[in-house]
């Protein structure tokens, strides 16, 4: 069965919070990890996202205008009561998620479902989909212009 990303009810809190709601979150942002990827700008980019979407538990999404490409493998870390089990000597990346550079909240607890992307690819098939409209936009009316 197909890995379907966010099975969260989410938001897990809403309005105004002044710090991660951790304590009441299954722990969400340790559940996966995201590389940026260069923004698809030909078929072939295309086709290499197409390839990755086949595969189970990853998807690709877009952020501000960067691509991403995000795994959903839980952090060795994670203990299973939700808590980090390296609190301490935890990463920095861990230590900085879930507040903006305006130290205002912002993770997955506090977002409608999925809203925090501008853009989620769950499979391949989306991205078919995204590529048949980029490609027309692009190069549908030098095709018309033509005639
Ligand atoms: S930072 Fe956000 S997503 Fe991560 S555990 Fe805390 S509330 Fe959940
Ligand atoms: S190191 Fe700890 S905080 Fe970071 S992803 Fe792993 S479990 Fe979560």
């Amino acid at each position: 069965m197909a890995f379907s990303g966010l099975v969260y009810q989410l938001p897990i809190v809403r309005g105004e919070v002044s710090e991660p709601p951790c304590h009441l979150c299954p722990a969400i942002c340790c559940q996966y990890f995201a590389l940026q990827i260069d923004t698809p700008g030909s078929r072939k980019d295309f086709e290499n996202l197409r390839w990755y979407l086949m595969h189970e538990r990853v998807h690709v999404f877009v952020d501000a205008g960067k691509w991403y490409l995000q795994v959903w493998n839980p952090c060795q870390h994670l203990l299973p009561d939700q808590r980090c089990g390296i609190y301490e000597t935890r990463p920095d990346i861990c230590r900085e998620y879930g507040v903006d550079e305006n130290q205002a909240v912002n993770c997955h607890a506090t977002s409608e479902a999925n809203s925090e992307y501008e853009v989620l690819f769950t499979e391949a098939s989306q991205i078919e989909d995204y590529y048949r409209n980029w490609h027309n936009k692009r190069y549908g009316k030098r095709k018309r212009s033509r005639k």
